[in-house]
Order: structure tokens, then C-alpha cells, then sequence
């Protein structure tokens, strides 16, 4: 409405001075407005038409026509004219008809000087009535919106209840107003995908009256997820308290299918579905960061095929194609989830390995077994159609971290150098980056090639390592393999159980000590000698399903008895699958064999797993024998080990007890059996029996 603009007022009046003193009146009370007068129906109509009046103050009765029809025909113009009647008598119930037919008040002509009250009052309706028609029509427009709204909407009350929801909203969810309000949206849509911590934050974030702006993934009431955008919003009322939230969302199922898609060509080989360079060197450089913390190792892999050209140009880009993809699968079965293979383009490969080992050697057997069996997978024929073709690969290794910081290029350098070397070498082999681990792996493969015929050559021989009691009389001995190995001497366990364990050898190998251990047990037996033999059982070896069959044959064979039998486990067998573990032992206890951990305290000792155990003592770890009276760490260990043993009532023997401050040491501790070079060092056999019967005569 134009403010400026006079306000026009049409005058209904037969009397002009009447009309006049109407005028004057309002005059003096300062509004300030132009006007003309009517008195006939024909003269009205023309006014209401042309000069657009903004009031209209009209006569109950004129000679040529009446106030009331007056008001009809105002009203037929415009229904929200502001109408006034102006009369000098008027009954009570004429005016209260004059109301109910739509005039905004009446005025009588002997109290005009209420006349200024009435127009301004009039006035002020009229105003009112057009900002509140105009609310209501913004609020129309924006309801109207909200309901044709794409994107889903919700509204809240405080406490975060459902109160209203759009169209979109079923749409994209599939409930309905009447299922929805009351619920809260984060139970009603929930999809288990985020913690609690995220639904903190965002509350946290809306309560302190802050938008929160963040994608989720939701469930529809059909159950499927869908990933969304949201903003909420908080809605305060007039003193400032949150009243309502709004919530809009935007479902962005689509984007994230393009965003994967984008990821996917970026980051993966269209070929073979295998990581390509790029994200391979993404996580080589995270791995051997990783490494660095961690303390394991890694290592990499470059593997390119011998013959692939050769393919490729005879039968055509479509059969090379196949072959990369089946190559590429070939060298996935053979790893564990965590590494990672990725296709460098071409017929070239790179293997990333990660979490090999903590230790040197151990990574470099680890990689090497990974590699060799890669390349025995590639060198056997592929099949293509009817079609068997025959290539090969050479694989070139290196290990990280290295003492100086390398980076994901030198790593890769290191590979290729090797690989160069293992095409040189006549293709269908590994080479290795560093000639020491060359040598190394080299020397390993030799070993288990040698150890793999030690035995059919006898070259395996049985130590026998007494153990006594806090007199030093001998309680029994501890059975301890070495093998005499041509040109090599007499090699230590540690040097080749390891690699018996990986390469399956420690199943005929550890069979052989049990049936060795059990004839001098026998003979012990018989020359009178009550001692008990306890024979080192390694995992693998404990895990074969016969296991248990095999210890009794072996019993049964030799006539030994398996009262004096005790088997030494180590802690990480017990806690990897505990079950099939506990079956095991118990049966084998049945038999009257007896069990010891072995190494107890280095692993990961619990309460909870050896109160399940059939066991009967704890071997002490050397290492905390050793230092336990000086290093005040492991006399602590130890007193606790023999706290945990005293509680589960366990026997404890002490091992590598060297000199007579640690044996006086333990034996005020109340340890009972100890085993070490201060006694006697493993023994051969016949050194053994001789000694045993020494100790008989004493
Ligand atoms: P283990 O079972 O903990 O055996 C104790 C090791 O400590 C033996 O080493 C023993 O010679 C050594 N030792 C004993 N007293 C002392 C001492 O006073 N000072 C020092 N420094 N060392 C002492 P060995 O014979 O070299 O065996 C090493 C490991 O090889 C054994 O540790 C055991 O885990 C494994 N092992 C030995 N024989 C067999 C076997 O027949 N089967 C399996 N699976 N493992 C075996
Ligand atoms: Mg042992
Ligand atoms: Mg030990």
C-alpha cells in the first residue's frame, strides 16, 4: 500500500454540510486526506470506480438512496473497503445490523467527534488485515514448498520427537506422518552404522544452537541403507529457548555410486579389478611407515612374466587379456587379506606383504616362501578355452624398513634391481635386493633341503638335560634335539626348528623325538631309573588332527610309560583355538601324560586360559632366571609366576639356572625343580645313562 499517497474518502451524504463538518472534524485531528461526496446510486458506483476510495463514511438515509445498499455495493467492490456509517439517528438494532452486514462502525452525527476515532480505528483494521493476508499467503507459498520440497523434511519438537514430515520424506524413508511423528528419527531410521559417539556430537552441536551438517547413512522401513546429507537446524521461539528442529535431507545414494565409480577407475585396474600403481604406492608408503612403528617387517614384490609377449603377439590381445586376469587371481588366492597386489600395468605385478615378522631372518623366510610360492602358482599351465598355455614368471624381492629411510621409490628400485637379476638368472626364479638376504635365503633353502633328508640319514641326535630338586637329586630330564649336520657340526635347535615348523618338517621330525624320547625312557625304566622325560611339542605339531592317535601308538610301540611322559607346550598354542586345544590335552592327560608350558611369562600369560587347562607346571623363561636377582623387573615376574603357580597349584621348574645366586634366589621363592648348566648341560645319551647311575650309587 502507497503510504504517501492522500488517503481518498468518499463521502454518502444528501446533506453537504453535514459532509462538510465531518471533514473539519477530521481535519483537526490532523489526518490529512482528500475527499468527495455522493448522495445517488449511480454517483456512488462512478466514485467507487474511479476515485478509488480508501474509506467510505456514508448516511443510514438519504432521500435518493440508503446507507445499506450502500454498503452491499462497497462491499460487491472491494470486501475489505473500510466503511463507516455516519448517521444522525439510528436505532440500536439497525446498527447492529449495519456490523453484521460488514460495515466497520458506526458513528451518530450528534457525537461526531468520535468520527476520528472511528477512521482511524478502521484505518488500522484495514492495515492489520492486509499484513496478516499477507502472512497468510507467505505462509501458504512456504507451505506449499515445503511440500513439493525434493528433498526430505523433518520437524521436531525440543525433544527431538517427530512432529511433522514432508512428502519427501515418505518418499525416501517409506513412512508415513502417522508412523513417523512422535519417534525420533535417529531410532526410527537408524542403520547401526555410527557409534554413539557420532549421535553425541550432533546433539551436542544442535543443543548449543548450532547447525550440524554431516552424511549418514540411514535404513528405510524396507530395510535397505541409503546414504544422506543433512542439516539441522535449531528453531528458537520468542525468548530464546529451542523450540524445534529442522531437519533436511538429501539422499546421495547416486553421488556416492559416482564418487565409487571415480575412486574405481582412479585407484583399480580395469582389467584384472586389482589395485592399480597409484593406490599401490599409496599403501607402500603407509606400510613402510607403518613398519617403522610397528617393528614388523614387509616387503615388495615385482613379478613380470616370462613368456607373456610370446602369447600376446601368437594368439592375440583378447587371449592376453584373459591370461593377465587369470594371473591376477593366481596371485591373489596365495596371499592373506592384509597384503595387497596390484597390477603395474602391462604383464607386471607388484606384491606388497605387510606384518611379515619382527625379526630379520624370520621376514626374509617368511617373503621368500610368499615368493617361491607365487612363482611354483604361475609356472603351471593356464587354461583358456580348450586351450592350455604355459608361462612362467621371475620375481624380484625386498624387504623395508631398511636402517636408512627409504622411500616407496628406492623400494621399488630395490624390486625391479632383483627382478633384473632373476630374468638374468633364466627367468622362472626369485632374486632378492640385497645379496645377504640372497645368501640368507639361499642358505634357508639349502637347510630345509638337507633338513628334509636328516633324519632318513640319522643325522638327528636326542640330548638329554637332567632336572633336579632343591637337594640336586635328579627328578627327571628335559629331551632336547640337535642334529648333526655334515660340514656344519652339531646345529642347534634354533637354528632348525623354525624352519622345520614352516615347511611341515616338525611332523615326521617331532615324531621321531617322541619315539626316541620314549626308547630311553623305556631303558631309564628298566635300568631302575624313576625319571620323567619331558619332550618339547611343537604347534604345528600339535595341531595334526592325529596328534593324540600318534602319541599313544608311539606309547604302545615302545612299552614306555606314560606316567613319566611329559609334553612342554608354549603359551601361543594354547591360546589360539582354545577348544580344540583343551579336547586334546585332556584326552592325551587321560593317559597319565602330564603337561608343561614352556617359556611361561614370555607369551601372553592369563589366568582365564590356564584354569582351563589340564596342566600339571609352569616352565620359567631363562631369560627372567637369568637377571631375577639383580633386575628388580624379573624378580618380580618370577615371584608372580610362582604366585599364579601356588593359586592353580602347579609344580614350577626353573630353567637355564646357571650359577648359585640365581638357584638360591628361586629356592627362597619356594621353587622346587630347576633344570640348567649349573646342574648339567644337555647330555647325549650315553653320557646320560652313566651319569644317571652315578646318582643311583650316591
Ligand atoms: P626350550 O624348550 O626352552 O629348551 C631349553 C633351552 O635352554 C635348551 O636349548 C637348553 O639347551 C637351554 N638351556 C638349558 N639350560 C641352560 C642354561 O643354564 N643356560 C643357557 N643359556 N641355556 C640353557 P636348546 O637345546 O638349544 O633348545 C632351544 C629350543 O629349541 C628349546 O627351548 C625348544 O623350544 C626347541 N626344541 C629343542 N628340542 C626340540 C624338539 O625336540 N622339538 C621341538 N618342537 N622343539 C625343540
Ligand atoms: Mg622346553
Ligand atoms: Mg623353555
Amino acid at each position: 500500500m502507497n503510504t504517501d499517497a492522500p488517503l481518498r474518502i468518499l463521502f454518502v451524504e444528501d446533506v453537504p454540510a453535514d459532509a462538510e463538518l465531518a471533514v473539519r472534524m477530521l481535519r483537526k485531528e490532523g489526518l490529512s486526506f482528500t475527499s468527495i461526496r455522493v448522495e445517488s446510486r449511480p454517483a456512488f458506483l462512478k466514485a467507487l470506480a474511479e476515485y478509488q476510495p480508501a474509506l467510505v463514511i456514508s448516511d443510514y438515509s438519504m432521500p435518493q438512496f440508503d446507507g445499506m445498499c450502500a454498503l452491499h455495493l462497497a462491499l460487491q467492490h472491494d470486501a475489505n473497503l473500510p466503511f463507516i456509517i455516519l448517521t444522525g439517528s439510528i436505532n440500536e438494532e439497525t446498527a447492529v445490523d449495519c456490523i453484521k452486514a460488514g460495515a466497520w462502525d458506526y458513528v451518530l452525527k450528534e457525537r461526531m467527534t468520535r468520527l476520528p476515532f472511528a477512521v482511524n480505528g478502521a484505518l488500522e483494521r484495514k492495515r492489520n488485515r492486509i499484513a496478516q493476508a499477507e502472512a497468510e499467503m507467505t505462509l501458504h507459498l512456504q507451505s506449499i514448498a515445503l511440500q513439493a520440497a525434493a528433498n526430505a523434511i523433518v520437524i521436531t519438537n525440543q525433544d527431538g520427537m517427530i512432529e511433522w514430515i514432508n512428502p519427501a520424506f515418505s518418499t525416501l524413508t517409506g513412512y508415513s506422518l502417522a508412523e513417523a511423528s512422535g519417534k525420533n528419527p535417529s531410532e526410527l531410521l537408524s542403520s547401526g552404522r555410527h557409534d554413539i559417539a557420532f549421535y553425541q556430537s550432533l546433539w551436542d552441536t544442535i543443543l548449543a544452537g548450532r547447525i550440524w551438517r554431516g552424511e549418514l547413512i540411514n535404513r528405510r522401513k524396507d530395510g535397505s541403507l541409503y546414504p544422506e546429507e543433512q542439516t539441522i537446524t535449531p528453531v528458537y521461539d520468542k525468548q530464546g529457548q529451542i523450540q524445534h528442529f529442522v531437519a533436511i535431507k538429501q539422499d546421495i545414494s547416486e553421488r556416492k555410486i559416482a564418487e565409487a565409480q571415480i575412486h574405481r577407475l582412479a585407484y583399480y585396474d580395469a582389467l584384472t579389478g586389482l589395485p592399480n600403481q597409484r593406490l599401490f604406492l599409496d599403501r607402500l608408503n603407509q606400510s613402510s611407515a607403518a613398519a617403522r612403528r610397528s617393528g614388523y617387517w614387509g616387503a615388495v614384490l615385482l613379478v613380470d612374466l616370462d613368456q607373456f609377449k610370446r602369447v600376446n603377439d601368437a594368439r592375440g590381445h583378447e587371449i592376453g587379456d584373459l591370461l593377465i586376469k587369470q594371473v591376477g587371481e593366481r596371485i591373489s588366492n596365495d596371499l592373506r587379506d592384509e597384503d595387497t597386489v596390484a597390477r603395474q600395468g602391462g604383464d607386471e605385478f607388484a606384491v606388497l606383504l605387510v606384518n611379515l615378522a619382527t625379526t630379520h631372518p624370520t621376514a626374509i623366510r617368511r617373503a621368500s616362501r610368499l615368493a617361491e610360492k607365487i612363482r611354483a602358482t604361475l609356472d603351471k599351465p593356464f587354461r583358456i578355452g580348450a586351450a592350455d598355455y604355459h608361462i612362467s614368471a621371475s620375481i624380484g624381492v625386498t624387504i623395508f624398513p631398511k636402517a636408512v629411510a627409504e622411500s616407496v621409490d628406492d623400494l621399488l628400485r630395490e624390486a625391479d634391481t632383483a627382478l633384473y637379476r632373476a630374468k638374468e638368472a633364466g627367468r622362472n626364479s626369485v632374486s632378492y635386493f640385497e645379496p645377504a638376504m640372497q645368501e640368507a635365503v639361499q642358505a634357508r633353502f639349502a637347510l630345509e633341503h638337507d633338513l628334509r633328508q636328516a633324519l632318513a640319514r640319522g643325522e638327528m641326535r636326542l640330548f638329554l638335560q637332567p632336572q633336579v630338586d632343591h637337594q640336586g637329586r635328579w627328578i627327571g630330564a628335559e629331551a632336547l634335539v640337535r642334529w648333526e649336520r655334515p660340514g656344519h657340526g652339531l646345529v642347534p635347535p634354533a637354528l632348525f626348528i623354525p624352519v622345520a615348523e614352516e615347511s611341515g618338517i616338525i611332523v615326521t621330525l617331532g615324531r621321531w623325538v617322541l619315539e626316541e624320547a620314549c626308547r630311553l625312557l623305556k631303558q631309564l625304566d628298566a635300568a631302575g631309573h624313576r625319571l620323567r622325560v619331558a619332550v618339547n611339542v611343537s604347534p604345528r605339531q600339535f595341531r595334526q588332527p592325529d596328534f593324540s592317535a600318534c602319541v599313544r601308538e608311539v606309547l604302545d610301540y615302545s612299552g614306555a610309560d606314560s606316567n613319566h611322559l611329559v609334553l612342554e607346550v608354549t603359551e601361543g598354542l594354547v591360546i589360539e583355538n582354545i577348544h580344540d586345544t583343551v579336547a586334546k590335552m585332556m584326552e592325551l592327560n587321560c593317559l597319565g601324560i602330564e603337561f608343561s608350558i614352556d617359556d611361561f611369562g614370555t607369551g601372553y600369560s592369563s589366568l582365564a586360559y590356564l584354569k582351563q587347562l589340564p596342566l600339571h607346571e609352569l616352565k620359567i623363561d631363562r631369560t627372567f632366571v637369568q637377571d631375577a636377582p639383580t633386575d628388580p623387573n624379573d624378580a618380580a615376574l618370577v615371584e608372580a609366576i610362582l604366585a599364579v603357580a601356588r593359586h592353580l597349584k602347579l609344580s614350577v621348574v626353573a630353567e637355564g639356572v646357571e650359577t648359585e645366586t640365581q638357584l638360591d634366589f628361586l629356592k627362597r621363592r619356594g621353587c622346587e625343580i630347576f633344570q640348567g648348566y649349573y646342574f648339567d648341560r644337555p647330555l647325549p645319551w650315553p653320557q646320560f645313562e652313566e651319569k644317571a647311575r652315578l646318582q643311583m650309587g650316591d
